[in-house]
């Protein structure tokens, strides 16, 4: 009798949604190989380390812990066998143009004070808000979040979309938030929820209110040592499992007989035959890939999510009083949002966004030293910025730290790493620099994004940010663990 043979998945990148899918597939019996294009694993989950400083040159805070420790106990491991998780507490330093400055904190009591020295009536709004963001999550995890697009509703899906608030669901992000909050501060503080998904306010629809109630319910978290951990720690359970995982090794083609995926060709002309293909580069890029042109219409700049312009400071000198996360609002949020995706520009008066995981994390820095994670938010490019433009990012950016009292470190700062869009672009393969794909303006884009399972190739899947469900880390893993699930169901 015939051996059964062990079945055979590809997976074209190494980022969090590659690496999720492999160990939860090689977990399953199948024999995975990963290629990545980049020296290291990760993708946008990386690190970058100099003279005792360690940076995350990605994400900065983790929602939803308890995806993470599903996909190592998926794996037949434990999360906190590899990494310590820790809660950040408050959550975040806010600080406005006209020189009001607030903590965010999850103790409750202590919130509603803050929003009572800002707009007593706001108290009720927020609660309200809070239960809002509650309902859709209940509906999302049993629903969104939890199976791809047009799948067949099942009897779990029903149910939940019986107690759906839908008046919630077609109405802008940004009315929602006005009808809830009267301070200024407050609502320019919750229209900052949209850019977790790369996308605006003022285009997103109310559904993302999901985001801010689970930050606040279950908290913002950060890794011991840096998130990079986490990667870490999925490599090594991947090679536990048995998966082959390659750097510096780039997939330039998809092979395919008529609508079936056969293997892949690498760029060095190495063919390899697979009976499933998972991409997990950007979506985008499938149609290409495939050999077909680029018909999707994904790569379009006016359909992607937001790029970034990050400056990674090792800085000789502590900053007491800063905190773990702190955000420096722009005056002009809509003018903003308005440069960054109908002017397609670098914003004038950016918001910019500080992580010291220094702070609280004495390890990732040398000791009396600061890492800090400078972040603003910037449109995806056609080309790379010149040497001109990436220097007025820094001005506009140093411009509004200054402005809202953030000391000048320049002469401190003995470590600096700078990524622009067009960096963001090359090295993670992804078009435009967009760090999450398309945008999710409209509820077509923000619901229909690529599925999972390809609509016309079989044995092809698609996982990660750029897909279903969309970007950010949990979200990342909940696009693995469906996209298994439905290789489970369709490739037996
Ligand atoms: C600056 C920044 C800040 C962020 N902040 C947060 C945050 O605070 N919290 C949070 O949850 N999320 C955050 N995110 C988002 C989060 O990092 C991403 O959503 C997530 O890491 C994406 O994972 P992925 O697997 O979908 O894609 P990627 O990480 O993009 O992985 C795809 C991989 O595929 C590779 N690849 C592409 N094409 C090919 C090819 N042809 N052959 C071989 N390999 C290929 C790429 O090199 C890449 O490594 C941030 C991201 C960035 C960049």
């Amino acid at each position: 009798m015939e051996a059964l043979r062990q079945r055979r998945a590809v997976v074209i990148g190494g980022g969090l949604g590659g690496l999720a899918t492999a160990v939860r597939l090689a977990a399953r019996g199948w024999r995975v190989e990963v290629f990545e294009q980049g020296p290291r694993l990760g993708g946008k989950m990386n690190t970058f380390e100099r003279e005792g400083f360690r940076f995350d040159t990605g994400p900065s805070l983790i929602t939803m812990p308890w995806v993470f420790e599903e996909l190592f106990e998926a794996a037949g491991s434990s999360l906190s066998r590899h990494v310590r998780l820790t809660q950040v507490s408050p959550l975040a330093d806010y600080v406005y143009a006209d020189g009001t400055r607030f903590t965010y904190t999850t103790s409750l009591p202590e919130w509603l004070e803050t929003v009572k020295q800002l707009e007593p009536r706001d108290r009720e709004g927020f609660m309200k808000f809070m239960r809002l963001g509650a309902r859709l999550f209940a509906l999302s995890r049993e629903t969104f979040l939890r199976r791809a697009p047009l799948e067949p509703p099942d009897l779990r899906s029903l149910g939940a979309l019986r107690q759906f608030p839908l008046r919630h669901a077609w109405g802008s992000y940004h009315s929602t938030v006005a009808a809830h909050f009267r301070s200024p501060h407050l609502r320019q503080m919750f229209e900052r929820y949209p850019t977790y998904v790369g996308s605006s306010p003022y285009r997103t629809p109310a559904t993302f209110a999901v985001i801010p109630y689970i930050e606040y319910a279950y908290g913002g978290w950060h890794v011991e040592g840096g998130l990079y951990r986490i990667v870490e720690s999925l490599i090594d359970l991947a090679r536990d499992l048995g998966v082959s995982l390659h750097t510096s090794a780039r997939v330039s083609a998809i092979e395919h007989e008529g609508r079936r995926a056969r293997g892949v060709t690498l760029a060095d002309g190495t063919k390899l035959q697979a009976d499933v293909v998972v991409m997990n580069g950007d979506a985008a890029l499938t149609d290409e890939m495939l050999g077909g042109g680029n018909g999707n219409g994904l790569r379009s700049q006016s359909e992607r999510s937001l790029s970034g312009f990050v400056m990674l400071l090792g800085v000789k000198r502590k900053l007491e009083g800063l905190a773990h996360h702190t955000v420096y609002f722009a005056e002009d949020y809509r003018r903003e949002f308005s440069q960054l995706f109908d002017e397609r520009r670098f914003p004038e008066d950016p918001t910019v966004y500080v992580c010291a995981p220094s702070r609280t994390d004495p390890c990732v820095a040398p000791e009396g030293c600061e890492t800090l994670f400078v972040m603003a938010n910037a449109p995806s490019v056609e080309s790379p910025w010149d040497e001109r433009q990436t220097e007025e990012a820094k001005a506009g950016v140093f411009g509004r730290l200054s402005k809202g009292g953030f000391p000048d470190v320049a002469r401190e700062t003995v470590v600096s790493d700078v990524w622009t869009p067009g960096r963001f672009a090359r090295d993670y393969v992804s078009p435009g620099g967009a760090i999450y794909g398309t945008h999710s303006h409209g509820w077509r884009r923000a619901f229909l994004r690529p599925p999972n399972r390809h609509a016309r190739v079989g044995g092809l899947y698609h996982v990660g940010g750029s897909s279903h469900p969309g970007g950010g880390t949990p979200t990342v893993l909940l696009s693995a663990k469906i996209t298994t699930e439905l290789i489970e169901r369709h490739e037996r």
